[in-house]
C-alpha cells in the first residue's frame, strides 16, 4: 500500500509530490494519459511564475516541475483515475484500465475544465472553428477572421496570441468593463489587430460543417445581428473537476472542493485536495503550487499521526 496518491500533474499535484518525496513518502502521482500537465500546457508565456525574470513557456515550467518532482522519487503514471473509493482508513484509486491502487492518503489535484457558453452549437462545431485552446489551435486561423469570447485574463491572452496568425481579432464581451488584470487589458487594447465588440451575448454559433459566424444579442438594446467570422475562441473561465468525488466529498456553493479553513482538509480524513479544485477566487499557477505544498505537509502530518496511534 502505498503512503500517498496524488490525483492530478498540475502546479498543485506535482508541487505535493516534491514535497511529499522530499518527506521520504514515496508518492505516486496520477496524470491523465491524453492531457497531463495540467492547464499550463495550454499556455504559452508565463510571465508571472517567481523566479523567471524574463518568463517562461507554460509547457517548459510544467516539465520543469514534474522533473524536480522526480528528483526526489515521485512516481508518475499517466493513467486515468476512473473511480475512487474514500472512505475508511484504506483509499481504493480504480485507473481507466481496471487496476486498483491503494494508499492511507489521496491529494487530490484535478484543476478545472473549459466552462462552456451552454449553446447547442458549440459542441456541434467543437473541432470545426470552436476551441477552448489558443496555442492548441491558433496556428489553423492564419489570416483569418476570428473572435474570443470573454473579458477576463484568459480572454485577453488568447486574443493577443491569435494575432500571431489572425488577420483580425474580435473580443466579443457580455459587458462594458474587463475583468482582466490592468496589464493583460492594456496590452489588448494596444494590439492594432484587436477590436472590442462590448455588452454582446453569443447566443448562437452559425455553420454546417465549419463555423462561419455567430448571433449577436446586444444587451443594453436588445438588437440582434451576426457577425461573419471563421472561428471562434471561447475563454469564459473554468469549473472545478470535481466529477470523481461528487456524492463523496463535500463541496462548497461555488461547486469547488470543501476543505478545512485554510488546510487542505476535505469531509474525509485522510483526502486532501490542492489547486484550482478548491479555488474559485485566485487560480494562479503560483497559488497552485503554494496549495499543492499545503496538502503534502497535511497528508504527511495526517500518516504522522497514524504512526502515532
Ligand atoms: P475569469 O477571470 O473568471 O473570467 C471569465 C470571463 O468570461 C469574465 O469576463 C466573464 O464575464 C466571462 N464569462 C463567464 N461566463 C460567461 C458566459 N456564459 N458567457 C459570456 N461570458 C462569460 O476566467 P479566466 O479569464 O479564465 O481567468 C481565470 C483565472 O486565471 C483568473 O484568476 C485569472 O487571473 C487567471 N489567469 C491569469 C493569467 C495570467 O496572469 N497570465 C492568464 C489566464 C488566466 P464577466 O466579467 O461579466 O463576469
Amino acid at each position: 500500500m502505498h503512503q500517498i496518491i496524488i490525483i492530478g500533474s498540475g502546479p498543485a499535484g506535482l508541487t505535493a509530490g516534491i514535497y511529499a518525496a522530499r518527506a521520504g513518502l514515496e508518492p505516486v502521482l496520477f496524470a491523465s494519459s491524453v492531457s497531463p500537465g495540467g492547464e499550463l500546457m495550454n499556455t504559452t508565456e508565463v510571465e508571472n511564475f517567481p523566479g523567471f525574470p524574463e518568463g517562461i513557456q507554460g509547457p517548459e515550467l510544467m516539465e520543469k516541475i514534474q522533473s524536480q518532482a522526480e528528483r526526489f522519487g515521485t512516481k508518475v503514471e499517466y493513467a486515468d483515475v476512473s473511480e475512487l473509493d474514500l472512505d475508511g482508513d484504506v483509499k481504493r484509486v480504480t485507473t481507466a484500465d481496471g487496476n486498483v491502487h491503494e494508499a492511507k492518503t489521496v491529494i487530490f489535484a484535478t484543476g478545472s475544465a473549459y466552462r462552456k457558453l451552454g449553446i447547442a452549437d458549440e459542441e456541434r462545431l467543437s473541432g470545426h472553428g470552436v476551441s477552448w485552446c489558443a496555442t492548441c489551435d491558433g496556428f489553423f486561423f492564419r489570416e483569418k477572421t476570428i473572435a474570443v469570447i470573454g473579458g477576463g485574463d484568459s480572454a485577453m491572452e488568447e486574443a493577443t496570441f491569435l494575432t500571431r496568425f489572425a488577420s483580425k481579432v474580435y473580443v466579443i464581451h457580455r459587458r462594458d468593463s474587463l475583468k482582466a488584470s490592468k496589464i493583460m487589458q492594456q496590452r489588448a487594447f494596444d494590439n492594432e489587430k484587436i477590436e472590442f465588440i462590448w455588452n454582446a451575448e453569443v447566443t448562437a454559433i452559425h455553420g454546417e460543417t465549419e463555423a462561419t459566424g455567430v448571433r449577436l444579442n446586444d444587451t443594453v438594446t436588445g438588437e440582434e445581428r451576426d457577425l461573419d467570422l471563421d472561428g471562434v475562441f471561447i475563454a469564459i473561465g473554468n469549473d472545478p473537476r470535481t466529477h470523481l468525488v461528487h456524492g463523496k466529498l463535500d463541496l462548497t456553493e461555488d461547486g469547488t472542493i470543501a476543505v478545512e479553513g485554510r488546510t487542505s482538509k476535505t469531509s474525509i480524513p485522510g483526502v486532501f485536495a490542492a489547486g484550482d479544485v478548491i479555488d474559485a477566487s485566485y487560480r494562479q499557477a503560483i497559488t497552485a503550487a503554494g496549495s499543492g505544498t499545503v496538502a503534502a505537509l497535511d497528508a504527511e502530518h495526517y500518516l504522522a499521526a497514524l504512526e502515532d496511534n
